[in-house]
């Protein structure tokens, strides 16, 4: 997607990142360290399918150790490349630090269209893939943990979790090697939500903080927003069917492969995705205007833009004409560096990757420390809580039944009350509370410097402050 003008997807990290180390007091040489990808894996291996051998190429790249293990998801697609692998795990180092999930940075690829191959087929390629990293650490719960990303999911996360466990059949904490696995398979409720959840909960605390709304050229909550989307995938679904029917903002428009659908009302999210799954594009969809030129609505009136597909969707091509005056990066890298720079000068607000996406690697987090300490969150306190609460429930209802007081508890009180939270209450609440903080850690620096322009500068301040202060503790 990138133009022969602009940096690549790394350069253009490395960008970002440069702009932001000018404003900071660096220790000599810190810059660098940080910087540099530390170490990327290239693996070449035969899988035989259909009566032949198919090689594979595919990456893991290793950007920061500065704690361990690392993490980062692993995405299959055809456009896998080391330089995007690479500009993905600084990524991650970065979105780590901001929310304080305590690992470094890493990011792997497989080169592969996923849908050319049956279910069997992709099992025998990830299992194999698995393998030659499983192999060299690349996967291993105290060294190196992927989860899934563009192109894989719960399914991929299961098979690589069960191939560490034939290889290591004597590690008792075997199954904390990936995170994103299906429930049932040593992974938690809520994670297949959790960047799209990730994505309503920072909104939700932008629009808590006013100055920040102004600045952006808006006012009032998310309710009857206009948002334009692009890309239905699990991230952009989850964010879509959030916003919409929980905070009342309208999708306006959903960009997909095959073109857009619109409709100012707001379209149906779950009976569009329905229609996707179906037949394979929004081309066709009942609730709203279809267009062939997608890539066009990026540039339509909006209140709120959320790109939640690939890298380099808006570039310097098109960033002059972008009229949304807030963009949530839901993707990472949406926005090239070069386009940042024109966007901020039109005076548009972006809330950044490293920060709006972090949901997913908080929930994985979550999912990690689950499997270490081998025990559902909330299973030991959620029966104890309902009990204490059902004292107060008793002791109100004893004093209501008295005829002299006038005084009855509210429809719905008691049920909602006395239920104890689960494992899904549990996460939501947990990357919710991530989700404010570091909005507030990453804006308080926008707010109160005058050299600090934009929140992405901000976050990358947060992060690598605190990249530096560990690689400082650790005496390197
Ligand atoms: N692939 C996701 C990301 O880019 C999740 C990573 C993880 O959970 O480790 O943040």
């Amino acid at each position: 997607m990138h133009r022969a003008s602009e940096p690549s997807f790394r350069e253009s990290v490395d960008l970002m990142f440069a702009r932001a180390v000018k404003l900071m007091d660096l220790p000599p040489g810190m810059e660098e360290k940080i910087r540099v990808c530390n170490s990327t894996y290239t693996v070449r291996f035969g899988v035989k399918l259909r009566g032949a051998i198919h090689t594979f190429t595919g990456y893991r790249a290793v950007h920061s150790e500065h704690m361990e293990p690392v993490k980062g998801g692993i995405r299959y697609a055809t456009s896998v490349n080391q330089d995007e692998v690479e500009a993905l795990a600084a990524l991650m180092t970065y979105k780590c630090a901001l929310v304080d999930a305590p690992y470094g940075g890493s990011k792997g690829g497989l080169c592969i269209d996923p849908r050319q191959w049956d279910e069997d087929e992709m099992e025998r390629i990830t299992r194999r893939f698995a393998y030659e990293l499983i192999k060299r650490d690349l996967i291993d719960p105290a060294q190196n943990v992927p989860a899934p990303d563009m192109g894989t999911g719960e399914r991929e996360m299961a098979w690589m979790a069960d191939q560490y466990q034939r290889m290591h059949t004597t590690d008792i904490n075997g199954r904390a090697c990936v995170t994103g696995k299906p429930v049932n398979a040593g992974g938690i409720q809520g994670r297949t939500e959790a960047t799209g959840r990730g994505i309503q909960y920072a909104l939700q605390e932008f629009f808590r903080n006013p100055g920040d709304v102004k600045a952006a050229g808006l006012s009032g909550t998310l309710d009857d927003k206009a948002v334009i989307l692009q890309g239905l995938g699990n991230v952009g679904y989850h964010a879509a069917l959030f916003l919409s029917t929980e905070d009342g903002a309208r999708i306006v428009c959903v960009i997909e492969r095959d073109g857009a659908v619109s409709n100012p009302d707001g379209l149906d999210i779950d009976a569009l995705r329905a229609h996707i799954v179906e037949t394979g594009g929004v081309k066709g969809f009942a609730g709203g205007a279809y267009t062939e030129d997608g890539s066009a609505q990026l540039e339509a009136d909006c209140d709120i833009l959320v790109p939640a597909a690939l890298e380099g969707v808006i570039h310097m091509g098109n960033a002059a004409n972008v009229k949304a005056p807030l963009i949530i990066e839901a993707a990472n890298g949406p926005v090239t560096a070069g386009a940042d720079e024109i966007l901020r000068d039109k005076g548009c607000v972006i809330i950044p990757d490293m920060y709006a996406n972090a949901g997913g690697v908080t929930v994985s987090y979550f999912e990690w420390v689950k499997n270490l300490s081998h025990i559902r969150f909330g299973r030991m306190q959620r029966r104890q809580e309902e009990t204490r609460h059902q004292l107060i429930v008793d002791e109100l209802e004893r004093i209501s039944s008295d005829a002299s007081i006038n005084w009855t508890l509210s429809d719905g009180f008691k049920d909602k009350y006395l239920r104890g939270a689960g494992e899904l209450e549990l996460v939501r609440s947990g990357l919710d509370d991530t989700m404010r903080g570091a909005y507030n850690d990453m804006a308080e620096v926008w707010r109160t410097r005058d050299d600090v322009p934009d929140l992405r500068t901000a976050a990358y301040l947060v992060s690598i402050g605190k990249v530096a202060a560990s690689y400082k503790a650790k005496g390197l």
